[in-house]
């Protein structure tokens, strides 16, 4: 049974690519062979036309708008994913004399860690690792090195299912966001941040696009002695047209942002719908008498990832096959750690929730004590 439209399309759990909203990909579908006064698709156009120009500028503008972003900051749409990025910001950013400053929450900050101390000197700050990344610090349990280059710290680990609520103030030492995994999820206080990156393969469209935003001064510590497509600078002085960047995902980006702004009504609206399903999710795990053992400290959970474990790995099987029967799909968790993980990002609708939410119920109903 087609669960969204006649096309049949599935509730779609993934982590990343993850979902997408269906007025985007229709409206996508619309302007495939020929982009409005175009006559040619995005696809098929020079990156440096006036076309694609307007559709940069206008995708990049909304985008301001939603974050507030300051007039001293830079977005850059780059390509390489946040893999790229875990090289690129210590490549730029690291000073010389001075440690870079790293956060482990989970396992992407770990893998940020990993290639951070390739390029200079490295000092984890806090490591979540003995309680098996279920929890945040508090902001004083963090020293930083008051001469960092930076603070890295990741907003929302995927895999674990932690997120930062809010942005903290950590003083001078500029921090940088890995927002891969919640980026345009609530509303950011930009002006905390030296630097914000994310791919766009979660909540901002099509792998192979990763925003950047960047505070300007930081500009100057990129080398000229970089690799060339690895240097931030150049990239801001030509406009993200350095190469060729990443054209449909862009104009895909452009979509998603104009969804934000008048479908869902900004990024305000957009966090409440986020808090009230993963809210009716966790409400589910909290009533389920330990059947469902959520894997993040509640007040640590995450609005995007939703990990949780059964009891055996027998129920787990059969929760993820039985899902499948009810359209649910993409339900278990990173093969790293096991268990399910429903990937809630803002594409997700209230219904998708409500299907998986009854099916948690009558699950449990059958399955628990026996
Ligand atoms: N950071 C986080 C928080 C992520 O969730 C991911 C991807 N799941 C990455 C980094 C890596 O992104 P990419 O695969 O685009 O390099």
């Amino acid at each position: 049974m087609a669960v969204e439209t006649a096309v049949e399309r599935l509730y779609n759990f993934s982590a990343g690519p993850a979902a997408i909203p269906l007025s985007v990909l229709q409206q996508a579908q619309k302007e495939l062979l020929s982009l409005p006064g175009c006559g040619a698709s995005v696809m098929e156009i020079s990156h440096r036309s006036p076309q694609f120009g307007d559709v940069m500028a206008e995708a990049e503008q909304r985008l301001r708008r939603l974050l507030d972003v300051p007039e001293n900051y830079r977005v850059l749409f780059l390509q390489g994913g946040s893999r790229l990025q875990f090289s690129m910001v210590p490549m730029n950013l690291m000073l010389a004399d001075s440690s870079a400053n790293y956060l482990l929450s989970g396992a992407w900050g770990k893998n940020a860690l990993s290639e951070a101390r390739k390029s200079g000197a490295v000092n984890v700050v806090w490591d979540g690792a003995t309680t098996n990344y279920d929890r945040l610090p508090r902001q004083d349990d963090v020293t930083l090195d008051s001469n960092a280059s930076y603070l890295h710290l990741t907003s929302n680990e995927t895999i674990q299912g932690v997120q930062f609520q809010e942005d903290l103030d950590w003083g001078d030492v500029p921090v940088v966001g890995d927002m891969s995994s919640d980026f345009l999820s609530r509303p950011v206080d930009v002006s905390r941040y030296g630097l914000i990156y994310a791919c766009a393969q979660k909540n901002a469209g099509l792998a192979g696009l990763t925003v950047v935003i960047i505070r300007d001064d930081l500009l100057d510590r990129s080398s000229d002695g970089l690799p060339g497509y690895l240097n931030y600078r150049l990239h801001a002085e030509a406009n993200s047209l350095w190469n060729t960047p990443p054209t449909f995902g862009i104009y895909l980006f452009g979509l998603i942002t104009k969804w934000l702004e008048e479908e869902v009504g900004g990024l305000s609206a957009m966090r409440k719908q986020n808090q009230d399903q993963a809210k009716s999710l966790y409400d589910v795990v909290d009533a389920s008498d330990g059947f469902y053992q959520g894997h993040a400290q509640p007040d640590c959970r995450s609005l995007m990832n939703v990990t949780f474990r059964l009891p055996n790995e027998g129920l787990q099987s059969q929760f993820i096959s039985e899902a499948a029967e009810h359209q649910l799909d993409a339900l278990k968790g990173h093969r790293s750690v096991g268990g399910i993980r429903a990937s809630i990002y803002n594409a997700m609708t209230d219904a998708g929730v409500d299907v998986l939410r009854q099916f948690m119920n009558d699950f449990r109903d059958r399955h628990a004590n026996r």
